[in-house]
């Protein structure tokens, strides 16, 4: 069989790989997705998105789709054994991203909108039931082998660039060489999504004042660490600490389940169960992100505990980061060296959340019983609040430019209604004061449009948003990063000097980069 030849083959069709395959598509890059398994994955994952997930939704087209599918979520309540709050995750209202701060979904359902969503690209080529087992890397390609399980042949891709979707046990990131770090988190919980007629009991704490739960609600309680979260769709998530005297082989067979939620006081007549499996919550971050013309991303790459539910939405942000950066280097407007400011953006920027994540997890599995003691002491007297975490990318495109570059660009809305993104698209913008665009020198303005910047007059929110950080203009990356801020003509020069098709990207990035491996 003649070898399929394409930009990049993506290797792993989970939410992150398909995320990938449509961003590559709406780039128009010839790209081929190898995944084991005839469909979506069936054990019971990720329940909740970011406005930052949603917002790149919005930049595939995909918003739509998923809105009638997924709940907002308000708050995540930490409570101890009594019931009395120690920490809240407040994620209620609207954000900067011009979405809701976080929604609930149920995995397959995203799945199936993200494989709807690739199909409409031609160059995307989806090959299901296709287990890589090898990979060559040549100089200027890279051959990946693989079995195609539904007819039992070998058969090969050829790619300028393979990325590893390929989970936490990830073949590629082997093929790499890379290891991975642990960062000390490794507890097994038992997860489970039940489908309910009726709302459980027992969680008034969780309601609104209709009656209606619409909160989280972690027990972080010593004999017996427990989440709770609503779903839409009548779906329910709960997810039990495994403790001594549990027997791993029998704690998600139904007897044990009903045992379980006892205090919910569910009716097995009432609700069935979906799913129910134990998993080992792990943190890891592996050492290397990229290796020549293989990358990696998602939990192939970093694995964290879901106590902030970001697992999958900092896989998201990594197809994000990487889609453009393969673009533009495909496509030669930028040079191959763009590709290792993804690892040093995207490396940093995941381990804040992983670590934050462990540290939470440290509260809600304290188990000895002592020790939870103190901790009540000194929470319930003084709840802890956590606002959605927003670090900056580690060192890459920006540089050195002073803040706000390398932290998140928010999304106004424009004077005539519009968002920001829609009117941008997948590509770097210029938001600016019209004062400021109005006086750009000739050559500036050429150069602009000669290396594909949209720019946007700033009115309505989006002035009063430049004005909120005392800046004239913003370059946006299409990953919706800040490259650079300026106030005059010649400090957005300084700004795009940091684009990637621009000379000096080869000189400043490339330094840093240097200091940041060695
Ligand atoms: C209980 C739990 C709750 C979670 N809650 C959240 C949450 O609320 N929010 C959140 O953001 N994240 C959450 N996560 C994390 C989230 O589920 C994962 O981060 C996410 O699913 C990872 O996506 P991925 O595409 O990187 O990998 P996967 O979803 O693991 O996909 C990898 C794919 O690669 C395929 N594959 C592997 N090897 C090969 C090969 N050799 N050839 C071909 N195909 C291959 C596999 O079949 C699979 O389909 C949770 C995780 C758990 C366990």
């Amino acid at each position: 069989m003649a070898t399929l030849e394409c930009d990049v083959a993506i290797i792993g069709y989970g939410p992150v790989g398909a995320t990938l395959a449509n961003l590559l598509g709406l780039c128009g890059l010839k790209t081929v997705v190898l995944e084991r398994e005839s469909s979506v994955y069936h054990l019971p994952r990720a329940v909740s998105l970011d406005g930052e997930g949603m917002r790149l939704f919005q930049t595939m087209g995909l918003a739509d789709d998923l809105l009638p599918r997924v709940q907002t979520s308000r708050n995540i309540r930490h409570v101890n054994a009594d019931g009395k709050l120690l920490l809240l995750i407040a994620r209620a209202g609207t954000g900067p991203e011009g979405w809701h701060n976080a929604y609930r979904f149920y995995q397959p359902e995203l799945e199936t909108i993200l494989r709807t969503g690739a199909a409409r690209y031609p160059a995307v080529d989806v090959r299901l039931r296709a287990d890589a087992f090898a990979i060559d890397e040549r100089r200027d390609q890279v051959q990946v082998r693989y079995e195609n399980l539904a007819g039992g042949k070998l058969e090969t891709v050829s790619a300028r660039y393979v990325v590893g979707c390929d989970g936490a046990r990830s073949t590629v990131r082997r093929f790499m060489g890379a290891s991975l770090q642990d960062l000390r988190s490794h507890e097994r919980w038992v997860v489970l999504d039940m489908a309910l007629d009726q709302p459980p009991a027992g969680v008034p704490e969780a309601a609104d004042d209709n009656g209606v739960v619409v909160d989280a609600i972690q027990y972080c309680d010593p004999s017996r660490p427990t989440t709770f979260i609503p779903m839409p769709g009548g779906r329910h998530r709960w997810e039990f600490m495994l403790m001594p005297q549990d027997d791993p082989a029998t704690i998600a067979q139904p007897d044990s389940i009903y045992r379980l939620l006892k205090p919910w006081r569910i009716d097995p007549e009432k609700s069935r169960i979906e799913r129910a499996v134990v998993y080992t919550f792990h943190s890891a971050l592996a050492t290397r992100w990229r290796r020549g013309r293989l990358l990696l991303a998602g939990d192939s790459c970093h694995q964290t505990p879901p106590f902030l539910g970001q697992g999958m939405c900092s896989g998201l942000r990594d197809a994000a980061n990487l889609a453009w950066k393969l673009r533009d280097v495909i496509s030669s407007r930028a040079s191959d060296r763009l590709l290792d400011t993804y690892e040093t953006e995207r490396m940093e920027h995941v381990r804040a959340f992983i670590e934050l994540a462990v540290e939470l997890g440290g509260v809600i599995q304290t188990t000895d019983p002592e020790k939870a003691r103190q901790r009540d002491r000194d929470l319930v007297a003084n709840p802890t609040m956590l606002r959605p975490l927003t670090p900056p990318l580690g060192p890459g495109l920006h540089g050195d430019l002073p803040r706000p570059a390398g932290t998140r660009a928010a999304q106004p809305k424009l004077a005539d209604g519009r968002r920001l993104d829609d009117v941008v698209g997948f590509g770097f913008a210029l938001l600016a004061e019209k004062p400021l665009l109005d006086a750009l020198p000739a050559e500036l303005a050429a150069e602009l449009s000669r290396i594909g910047i949209t720019a946007v007059s700033a009115d309505g929110e989006a002035q009063d948003y430049l004005r909120s950080l005392a800046v004239r203009a913003l370059v946006i990356r299409p990953d919706r990063h800040i490259l650079g801020a300026a106030s005059t003509a010649a400090e957005l020069e300084t700004a795009i000097a940091h684009m990637p098709s621009r000379a000096t990207f080869a000189e400043t990035p490339t330094r840093r980069l240097t200091a940041v491996n060695s």
